[in-house]
């Protein structure tokens, strides 16, 4: 049958025409495809900053909802975000438990304690879980806390990488620094919030 015999040659050819552009049988290297667009990968910081934002949309308070996440050689250890701890209400479901506190200069301010901070439950889950959290880097939504830089002094993390200064946190970097912790902040501005 003709027809068959000329589409046959037909095919021949055509498969003839891709092999002599793609050299069909051997490796092609990916980089001779040519992109319109140079993809930046973004640093390991921002990397994990970004993550914190993520970790950041479980917490169960909306005041300075914040997160962490806990790295050492550039993989994640844990993480942890503002929460109630396990088994207790969310204020999600049953509304703040706000209590006033007094600055030094006499500035009332309202805390939540229904919750416990991002770097609390992310040390205690390495408490949980058994991993030692020594020469680790904590990526946070804010600066840490008095109390969260005193914990995170005494775990042996190695430095802190936060986004944005906290009001209540003038005490970290002293805090910090004689604990030999280093503290890197992202943006030199206070993470505002409803009622701080
Ligand atoms: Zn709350
Ligand atoms: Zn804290």
């Amino acid at each position: 049958m003709p027809g068959v015999g000329n589409l046959g040659a037909a095919k021949f050819s055509l498969l003839e025409g891709v092999a002599g552009i793609f050299h069909v049988g051997q490796p092609v290297s990916l980089a001779a495809v040519a992109t319109t667009e140079q993809h930046m990968r973004p640093t390991w910081d921002d990397y994990f900053l970004d993550l914190v934002d993520q970790v950041a949309t479980r917490a169960t308070c909306d005041r300075g909802k914040s997160g962490c996440v806990v790295v050492r050689d550039k993989r994640i250890i844990c993480t942890g975000y503002v929460g109630s701890p396990s088994g207790m209400p969310h204020c999600d479901d049953v509304g703040h438990d706000l209590k006033k506190v007094m600055d030094d200069d006499g500035t009332v301010r309202q805390h939540c304690v229904r919750t416990v901070h991002a770097e609390q439950n992310a040390i205690v889950q390495a408490a949980r879980y058994g991993l030692p959290l020594e020469g680790t880097t904590i990526y946070c939504s804010m600066e840490p806390c008095r109390v969260c830089a005193m914990l995170i002094a005494s775990t042996g993390v190695a430095r802190v990488v936060a986004r944005h200064r906290y009001h209540a946190g003038s005490d970290t970097p002293e805090i910090l620094a004689s604990a030999a912790v280093e503290l890197e902040i992202i943006e030199d501005t206070v993470q505002d919030y409803e009622g701080q």
